[in-house]
């Protein structure tokens, strides 16, 4: 049987992310964006091979984008789709691993929106339009939040009432989950062990920002939460704050929650305690310049990790190995050096050497010798989800 091809679609409310993933290839085919869907200077951007391009689409919304993208994603696969795959961002307590898509499945990620008011309607209005477009092909949703229902009780509930839990779903749901299993499957790999036997502290970092603990496979306890706002330190995030600033502010300032979401989840983290930037390549930049906003900001980003990795290793039988992901994970030998410091009752210690190596996708062991496993392993979300659709469809 000949290599197939499968569209990975990442749907936010005015955004497409998209990848055409072949098995039989780690790079993608074709790769793109679709931005500023609903307004004037809507445009679908992308990159085959070495060569980019891209078009402008007027007022397009997600149909109109998928469509112009329809010949595009045909050329490439050589006219042979075999299906699509969805991200979606929160599946709820209803999904604990990928579906093939039907009625019944969309009418339960829309009852999850409650839980995901931004992500799981902009998912759905992808998901919706590409069912229009391409209504013979076999489409599956993704879950972020799937690989956590593996979590124990003592790690997903709250200190709240039952019923907080019971009647509404307030629980521990996490996310990231398919990245943290695609690498952590990788580095058992990489490792010569199996992942069905080995044990891991995860952290993925990119804007948004996680840890969890896997074992034999499964997610043990992850540092997100009922959203993606609790935990670690992220771009523009807060993660953890006393859960009384909320009303603080309120008391004290007349914030409406309005302004304290805004203030929590866009204006806070890296961004807010640098004044400066989100990026944390900009950040090392001015840090190098000796700006006192940026120092701070990535001390304490690297602090927080540290803790809450201290924190997951509470889940692990043993640590077979510590793996860094995501945009900051794989090209900051920095933040990787100031969070393990913080680490060495659990036995951490970095090569230097091979630290500054494992940049820009080079993946590999950055461990001094005779110390605990660390490894820098590029995360690649498209493709577990393309392999995630092609399960689902041999099943
Ligand atoms: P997203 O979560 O949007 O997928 P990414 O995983 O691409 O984001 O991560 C983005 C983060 O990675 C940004 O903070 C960016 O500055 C950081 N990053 C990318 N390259 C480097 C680098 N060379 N050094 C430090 N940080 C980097």
């Amino acid at each position: 049987m000949p290599a197939r091809n499968i569209l990975v679609i990442n749907c936010g409310s005015s955004s497409i992310k998209f990848a055409l993933v072949n098995e039989a290839h780690s790079q993608f085919t074709l790769s793109g964006i679709a931005e500023c869907l609903g307004h004037h200077d809507a445009v679908l951007q992308w990159q085959r091979g070495g060569e980019k391009d891209s078009l402008m689409i007027p007022n397009a919304d997600h149909r109109a984008a998928l469509s112009q993208l329809l010949p595009l994603v045909q050329g490439a696969a050589g006219g042979k789709l075999h299906g699509i795959g969805h991200r979606v961002v929160h599946g709820g307590e209803r999904f604990t691993r990928a579906q093939r898509i039907d009625a019944a499945v969309l009418e339960a990620i829309r009852a999850t929106a409650p839980l995901a008011p931004l992500h799981n309607p902009a998912n759905l209005l992808g998901i919706e339009a590409a069912l229009k477009l391409y209504p013979n092909l076999p489409q599956v949703a993704v879950f972020d939040t799937a690989f956590h229902q593996t979590l124990p009780e003592h790690a997903y509930r709250y200190a709240l009432p039952e019923a907080l839990y019971r009647q509404h779903g307030v629980r521990r749901y996490g996310f990231h989950g398919t990245s943290h299993r695609y690498v952590s499957h990788r580095a058992a790999d990489m490792a010569g062990l199996s992942s069905g036997d080995s044990s891991w502290l995860s952290a993925h970092l990119g804007n948004g920002c996680s840890t969890c603990a896997i074992v034999n496979g499964q997610s043990r306890d992850t540092s997100m939460g009922l959203t993606p706002l609790e935990g670690l330190a992220m771009g523009t995030r807060s993660g953890d704050v006393d859960p009384n600033l909320h009303s603080h502010l309120a008391r004290t300032l007349g914030w409406n929650l309005e302004r304290i979401e805004r203030l929590l989840n866009h204006e806070s983290g890296l961004l807010g305690l640098s004044g400066l930037s989100n990026d944390m390549r900009s950040l090392e930049q001015a840090r190098d310049q000796g700006h006192a906003g940026a120092t701070l900001a990535i001390e304490v980003f690297c602090y927080r990790l540290a803790k809450s990795l201290a924190a997951m290793s509470c889940a692990l039988p043993q640590l077979d190995g510590l793996i860094f992901t995501g945009g900051i994970g794989e090209n900051s030998p920095l933040v990787r050096s100031k969070t393990v410091a913080h680490l060495k009752l659990l036995g951490l210690s970095l090569d230097k050497e091979a630290n500054a190596r494992c940049i820009r996708g080079v993946a590999g062991a950055i461990q001094s010798y005779g110390h605990p496993r660390v490894l820098v392993v590029p995360t690649n979300e498209e493709r577990q989800i393309a392999l995630d659709t092609l399960a689902l469809l041999d099943g």
